[in-house]
């Protein structure tokens, strides 16, 4: 089993107004206090966060400790979108616990409102964590043409690399939109990686579809300790191949209609 890669949004800070207030938005966004619990659960549980590029160096060989029913030793933390909370709340309860993260930013986003600005991604690095690119729009990829896609990759990894001085060759996938064109663009413009949301990833690991696990507001630690594990991988696994297929063939604005009501959303 590879380690698991959990998959975080923005973290909710008592008085502050989010990025959106959309259902499908706040789902996705957990307290900084839950965050930080989880971490700790993580360190109790034996576990060591880190970004995905240690991650994947770590990767072979050794591999890494994963005895069934044994939480695994590493742990990837990965955050989407470059919101501010990354530098505000999530960095600090990362170097508590000495964790690694990646933050995948979205190029185009940097200096909004309620998102990181220049200055806190360079902090956020020189602080020793990974910052990898989210696209330079927020785009679903696989709804692109090519050279809209290549355009979404190359825009964002320069923009970032300018901004810090050094190689991104990180990047996750909006909405969790992957597909093989996807990760041959991202190979050609040098990425290393490309993180998924979804779980139908082989068991092998293939750094250019890595699957996650969407930690939500509804998250509990029993949950976190499963996925740890492996338990009950399988059935995850099954609902989203059967949500892949769905996404397929129905297009995108049906699959979010859909999706609520196959997962009790
Ligand atoms: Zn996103």
């Amino acid at each position: 089993m590879s380690p698991p890669i959990l998959m975080y949004h923005e973290l909710r800070l008592r008085g502050r107004s989010l990025c959106s207030d959309k259902p499908g938005y706040t789902r996705y966004v957990i307290d900084a206090e839950d965050f930080r619990s989880q971490l700790k659960f993580l360190r109790e549980q034996g576990a060591s966060g880190q970004g995905v590029g240690t991650l994947l160096e770590r990767q072979t060989p050794p591999p890494a400790i994963s005895v069934r029913q044994t939480p695994s030793a590493l742990v990837g933390i990965t955050f989407d979108d470059g919101c501010e909370t990354d530098a505000i709340a999530a960095a600090s309860a990362l170097a508590e616990t000495g964790f690694g993260a990646t933050f995948y930013v979205v190029s185009g986003f940097v200096g909004r409102p309620g998102y990181l600005n220049e200055t806190q991604i360079r902090d956020l690095a020189g602080h020793g964590f990974e910052i990898g690119s989210h696209t330079a729009s927020h785009s679903y990829l696989t709804g692109l043409s090519e050279d809209n896609l290549l355009r979404e990759l190359s825009v964002s990894k320069e923009r970032l690399q300018q901004m810090l001085g050094r190689p991104v060759v990180h990047l996750s996938c909006p909405g969790g939109w992957w597909n093989s064109e996807v990760a041959a663009a991202a190979k050609s413009l040098g990425y290393h990686s490309v993180s998924t949301s979804n779980l139908t990833a082989a068991a092998d690991v293939d750094p250019f579809c890595l699957p996650r696990y969407a930690v939500m507001r509804n998250t509990t630690a029993d949950q976190l300790f499963r996925w740890l594990t492996g338990r009950n991988a399988w059935r995850r696994r099954a609902k989203n191949t059967v949500l892949d297929g769905v996404k397929r063939v129905v297009g995108i604005p049906m699959y979010y209609r859909l999706r609520g009501r196959l997962l009790g959303e």
